[in-house]
């Protein structure tokens, strides 16, 4: 008989969710964290602080005002890290205690501390204090043990002027100038934090482009706005060196520039988080990126050991990672489930954010897949003018052979919540009609989806009655 009939290691939003999928099958369930982890890095340095930093850098700043009020329009003229800081801390405070209730409130024992395997059913969870330790067994584990950022040897990190993003939240001051190496979705959404803060930016990335899975329209929007900001790009650039003095940092690149500020932030890749439970003793092994490889299943090798959310790779976003962890614990327990729709949104909460769904017109091209693009600026929506922004866009991607939606792509004002509308549509099968027959509220940014549809529907009309006539 073990202790437990699953175990869960990390208790991020994959463990979270496998640890209470199983609860309410009525399993016994123990979660591992370390304490001050409570809720994992989703809560406690990645997803929550940073789009609750962003909220306070909008709202502050002013900056989603300045359409409205003018260049010069702030809520607080001079902002200290403090006043950023103290809506994350209290947002992650709130969100750890909820997390916590929750797995209380299921009967979920919480195991503080670091776990490891003795055995492949044995693990034993160590905290801080000296003999602070507790063995126990578990017919069934999950491993949702996350990531952490990348640190290359060769840099000299001392979270103050050399910092990763974890250390952003614990910086002694707003930087007047700031160095983002890689210009991934984190680098590139704390590079539009500080810039819309007033930061100097500069942007270095070795590849030639950024974000180059989304449309390309609407990344030339967010360079554009971008360097609007006074941010620099150097694209197709390697750091050779960062220097540190008591007053700043000299980062030198391959080609010989070199770039003064304030501080460097590298965002250069996550490592996933195993070394530290002996994988080995459960019959188990990492790549060297510290990913865990599974089945359609979420299982690894050992067929009881299931893994979820970053430790598994790709698409390391918190939403999914959730779902990943139900369907493991679903499965472990024999419980039926149906497998995750393919189609899944993409958001990046850059300053304006960017979000879509579905294929991009480089996709489309490819695989000569024919279609019309209809689009919808904000600035033609009374809801984009009441809001103050000019600069939204919505792009559809509609077939012309039968109607159905491929993609859509949003920059602007709720972009991240507003692909959830195309999102439905395109996975109930639905055509570009149902969006031009259906009323919408109005005056609403979801107005952009009827504007669209029309656009769309008139080119493909237009193009219908030529094609009938040649
Ligand atoms: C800056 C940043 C911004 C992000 N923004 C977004 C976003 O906007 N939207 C989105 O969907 N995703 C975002 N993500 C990604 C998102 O945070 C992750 O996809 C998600 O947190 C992964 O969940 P997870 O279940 O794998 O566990 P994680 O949240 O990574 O947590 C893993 C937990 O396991 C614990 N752990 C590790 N090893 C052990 C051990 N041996 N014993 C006990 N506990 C252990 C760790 O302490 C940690 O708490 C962001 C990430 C970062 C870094």
């Amino acid at each position: 008989m073990y202790d437990y009939d699953l175990l869960v290691i990390g208790s991020g939003p994959g463990g979270q969710k496998a640890a209470i999928a199983a609860a309410k099958l009525g399993k016994r369930v123990a979660v591992a964290e370390r304490r001050d982890m409570m809720g994992g890095v989703c809560v406690n340095t990645g997803t929550i602080p940073s789009k609750t930093l962003r909220e306070a850098v909008l709202y502050l700043t002013g900056f989603a005002q300045r359409d409205m009020y003018g260049a010069s329009y702030r809520v607080k003229s001079e902002i200290t890290i403090a006043d950023l800081l103290a809506r994350t801390q209290h947002v992650v405070g709130r969100e750890v205690e909820v997390i916590r209730n929750q797995l209380l409130r299921n009967h979920v024992d919480i195991l503080g501390g670091t776990a490891r395997f003795e055995d492949p059913h044995t693990v034993t969870v160590a905290g801080d204090a000296r003999g602070d330790h507790k063995t126990v067994t578990a017919e069934k584990v999950v491993i949702a043990t996350g990531t952490k950022p990348a640190r290359p040897a060769e840099v000299a990190f001392d979270d103050d002027h050399v910092l990763d993003s974890d250390a952003v939240l614990k910086m002694q001051r707003v930087p007047s100038s700031l160095v983002v190496v890689g210009a991934g979705v984190i680098g590139i959404e704390y590079a539009s934090m500080f810039a819309a803060l007033g930061t100097r930016v500069t942007v270095v990335e070795k590849r030639p482009t950024m974000l180059d899975f989304c449309d390309p329209e609407v990344v030339e929007s967010l360079k554009f706005h971008l360097r609007d900001q006074s941010v620099t790009f150097r694209f197709g650039e390697e750091v050779s060196k960062v220097e540190t003095t008591s007053r700043g940092t000299v980062t030198s690149l391959a080609s010989g520039k070199r770039i003064a500020a304030d501080m460097v932030m590298y965002s250069a890749g996550r490592q996933g988080v195993t070394d530290e439970l002996d994988l080995g003793k459960a019959g188990l092994e990492a790549d060297r990126r510290g990913r865990i490889s599974v089945d359609e299943h979420y299982r690894t090798s050992v067929p009881h050991i299931y893994a979820v959310g970053d430790v598994i790779g790709f698409p390391a976003l918190a939403a999914t990672s959730m779902d990943q962890g139900r369907l493991a614990a679903y499965h472990a327990f024999d419980e039926p489930a149906r497998e995750l729709q393919a189609l899944q949104p993409i958001g990046i909460y850059t300053v304006p954010e960017i979000s879509y769904c579905g294929l991009t017109e480089a996709e489309l091209t490819t695989r000569a897949v024919p279609y019309e693009v209809g689009t919808s600026r904000y600035r033609e929506l009374a809801r984009g003018a009441i809001v103050g922004d000019s600069y939204g866009m919505l792009k559809m991607l509609v077939s012309t052979q039968d109607r159905t939606l491929l993609g859509v792509h949003l920059f602007g004002t709720g972009a991240t919540d507003l692909v959830h509308i195309g999102q439905a549509v395109m996975a109930c099968g639905g055509t570009v009609d149902y969006l031009v027959d259906t009323v919408l509220n109005y005056p609403t940014l979801s107005e952009a989806y009827k504007v669209a549809a029309l656009d769309a529907t008139n080119k493909i009309r237009a193009l219908d009655a030529l094609a009938a006539e040649a």
